[in-house]
């Protein structure tokens, strides 16, 4: 940075330090004990056995020694094996606070889909963030998750369709929006028209087959809870369903897209392949948020300046990419109307990861905007601003709730 950028950069750095957070999409944590092995696995998104190295000697070790070694009584920069040794030291509960408190979060838009036997309920988390913080918890809803928990109590494909109306409903009564892994289950290319009654009932009389296991299935079909009864969503005309359906009600609809775990085809997670389902959907009131995106920030940003309904963030990666975060930052605010970018940490199971995404995205905004600053003319105040709609202001006019008080 030029030296003459340096006063911006104090001043920026200081406001947006003070910000409250909205992190739109997140996940609740692993219950306790937690191993070394379950806190290194969280920590990246292979699959494979990790070791220490793998993940201390990468950018999100560096921003978390950084940045969650203080939070824990040490010095920045600690090495791993201190690290981990003052985790085991200060005992689950502790750590855990420290971690998510220092984060500034104050609300956090809960997906429960991605293993949610191994985590917190919202009201467990809700008590280890908000201890002393004030932060709280709202549910996001998988699409694909509820309508596997319907196939597991139907008794035939009609029965589920109607099961899954009611279901659908009911989840929208407390639900702030709805989630779609359309990019795990095929891929993107949803289509341009919404399925029609004879093909979903196709769809759904053909899953309902496939997923009654031989040797539990009754004339009656399976009772609820059959062991053994699979119900995995990968029809196609069925998500198609569930999407539309989300948008038709007006509904907000986060969507996976770009990087995530091993069973994503990177291929089929580009947002271009959704540009006919956008176009399609931007007269219904539904509003789609472009979650994650890496590498894909430049084409989000694209959809979201063509089209009225499109959000994006730039969360999972932000914290993986660590020092590199500027600009992942820089491409959000490309094309994207600034008020369509929004702030989210995808943490899921240990709270470094809410903690990496927040201060990744703070220092990385502060950097940018105040070079805009020093470098561009923009006004500070036109620059916190900036930040402000990104940190908060953007998810509470999307979702139409007040999440920070004032
Ligand atoms: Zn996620």
């Amino acid at each position: 940075m030029t030296a003459h950028a340096e006063p911006a950069h104090a001043e920026l750095a200081h406001a947006i330090d003070a910000m409250p957070l909205v992190d739109h999409h997140a996940h609740s944590l692993l219950r306790p004990p937690l191993t070394e092995g379950d806190l290194l696995d969280a920590l990246t998104q292979a699959e494979h056995a990790t070791d220490r190295a793998a993940v201390f000697d990468s950018q999100l070790g560096f921003a978390l020694r950084r940045h969650c070694a203080p939070a824990l009584g040490l010095a920045a920069f600690a090495d791993g094996a201190e690290y981990l040794a003052a985790r085991e030291r200060l005992g689950f509960d502790e750590a855990t606070r420290r971690l998510l408190q220092a984060s500034g979060i104050r609300t956090y838009l809960i997906d429960d889909g991605h293993a949610p036997e191994r985590l917190m309920p919202d009201a467990e988390f809700e008590r280890v963030a908000g201890a002393g913080a004030g932060a709280r918890t709202h549910r996001i809803v998988r699409l694909e998750a509820l309508a596997e928990s319907v196939m597991t109590h139907a008794v035939s494909g009609m029965d589920f369709i109607e099961r899954l109306s009611t279901a659908l409903e009911h989840a929208a009564a407390s639900a702030v929006g709805f989630k779609t892994i359309a990019a795990y289950r095929g891929g993107l290319a949803l289509p341009a028209t919404k399925p029609t009654t004879s093909e979903l009932t196709d769809a759904a009389t053909a899953w309902f087959a496939a997923s009654a296991s031989p040797g539990t299935a009754t004339a009656a079909g399976r009772g609820a809870g059959d062991p053994g009864a699979s119900a995995r969503l990968t029809d196609r005309v069925i998500i198609a369903h569930l999407a539309w359906w989300a948008m038709e009600r007006g509904a907000v609809l986060q969507m996976h897209v770009g990087f995530g775990d091993p069973d994503l085809r990177l291929d089929r997670a580009d947002p271009f392949l959704l540009q006919p389902f956008i176009a399609a959907t931007q007269h219904t009131g539904g509003r789609l948020a472009l979650l994650h995106c890496y590498p894909y920030v430049r084409e989000a940003g694209m959809l979201a300046h063509l089209y009225p309904h499109v959000y994006l963030d730039a969360g999972l990666a932000l914290a993986q990419v660590g020092a590199n975060a500027d600009t992942l930052v820089r491409e959000t605010l490309d094309l994207a109307p600034f008020s369509k970018v929004l702030f989210s940490t995808d943490a899921w199971g240990v709270p470094e990861r809410v903690l990496l995404g927040a201060r990744t995205w703070r220092d990385a905004t502060a950097g940018v905007l105040a070079a805009y600053v020093a470098d561009r003319g923009w006004p500070v105040d036109e620059a916190i601003r900036v930040a402000e709609l990104i940190a908060w202001r953007n998810a509470e006019a999307l979702y139409g709730h007040t999440f920070i008080e004032r």
